[in-house]
């Protein structure tokens, strides 16, 4: 079963995904988080086997630096069956894809290790992706998003991307698109605005910005973004991709050392279908938690402001 029913009070959506409950979960407790047994990883280089056939393999089984196959444990399904509704709700089949990119061979190796040229690379197979989704019909929306440590969401301790191609756009995307449509974007005036302000500035290269959020809802939140408006990350071109892994690159290296073996996500944020967006990046560190207040409000409570962020990316404080 894979069904995306949406609150009729507040308009947001829950995807059941009941077989999502058979996936192998790596980590006992959430504090084991340096897991170095790899026999039973079916992400690792070797165990090809394990996995369903993929649809992108960089080299031969065992030597392969990237690897794309169908998620295992599918949160939609492409062949999802349709959903008899009841007249009072809204819902719909959760008809969709849902790839894993494993972006290493090595059990233990983590994004903030590789080259520039890797990260550059590891955005180029996503872009191919991504691209690859859009051209589904009933993809309305494609959500890429990587979980680093099991506070932040990971099952697996394996370095993966998860690419989500659903039918239907999420209420924040939906939102944010609202705001972002052609001359009149919002993005594009917050990044000239951010740009004269410099205090949430947290990094910037010829063609992206990086900067904390002014009202960003996680502890040193991230948004890396293009300063040009573009709709899509699949629009992003060689030169453009070179300079934002290199951005990205020297970000994770700030992320990293916020604490020992912190957890994190690293988002992008793409325009739902047929609607202007500008698209960006967002890393998120779990560095607190959420609680009642943050579940019941929809409101995050942050103990550090995007203005002391921006400056321990500087490099300007780096007591955390
Ligand atoms: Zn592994
Ligand atoms: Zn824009």
């Amino acid at each position: 079963m894979s069904e995306i029913r949406t609150n009729p009070f507040t308009g947001e959506m829950t995807l059941y995904a009941e077989n999502r409950k058979n996936r192998p979960y790596e980590f006992v407790h959430k504090t084991q988080s340096k897991n170095t047994n790899n026999e039973n990883c079916p992400f690792c280089g070797g165990h090809e086997t394990w996995t369903t056939d993929a649809v992108y393999q960089d080299g031969p089984d065992g030597a392969w630096q990237m690897r794309v196959f169908p998620n295992m444990f599918p949160a939609v399904k492409e062949d999802c069956a349709d959903i008899e509704g009841e007249s009072f709700y809204e819902t719909i089949a959760g008809r969709g894809r849902h790839e894993v990119l494993v972006d290493t061979p090595d059990h233990n190796e983590t994004i903030d290790k590789f080259s520039v040229e890797r990260i550059a690379k590891v955005l180029q197979v996503l872009q191919d992706r991504l691209n690859h989704f859009r051209a589904k019909s009933h993809t309305q929306y494609v959500q890429i998003f990587k979980n680093c440590g099991p506070s932040a969401g990971m099952s697996v301790r394996h370095s993966h991307w998860q690419v989500t191609g659903l039918p239907i756009v999420p209420r924040r995307a939906s939102v944010m698109a609202d705001t972002m449509q052609g001359e009149d974007c919002l993005f594009c005036k917050m990044l000239t605005y951010e740009k004269e302000q410099k205090k949430r500035v947290a990094a910037e290269t010829e063609h992206f910005m990086a900067i904390t959020p002014y009202a960003g809802r996680f502890p040193y939140e991230l948004w890396l973004a293009p300063k040009a408006h573009q709709r899509d990350f699949g629009d992003m071109n060689d030169v453009e991709r070179a300079d934002l892994a290199q951005l990205l690159w020297d970000m994770l290296q700030k992320v990293t050392k916020l604490k020992e073996d912190v957890g994190y996500n690293i988002c992008v944020m793409d325009g739902p279908r047929n609607r202007d967006f500008h698209w960006h990046i967002e890393i998120l560190p779990r560095i607190g938690g959420f609680a009642g207040f943050e579940y019941a409000t929809d409101c995050f409570i942050c103990m550090v402001s995007p203005e002391r962020a921006a400056a321990y990316y500087r490099g300007e404080n780096t007591e955390v």
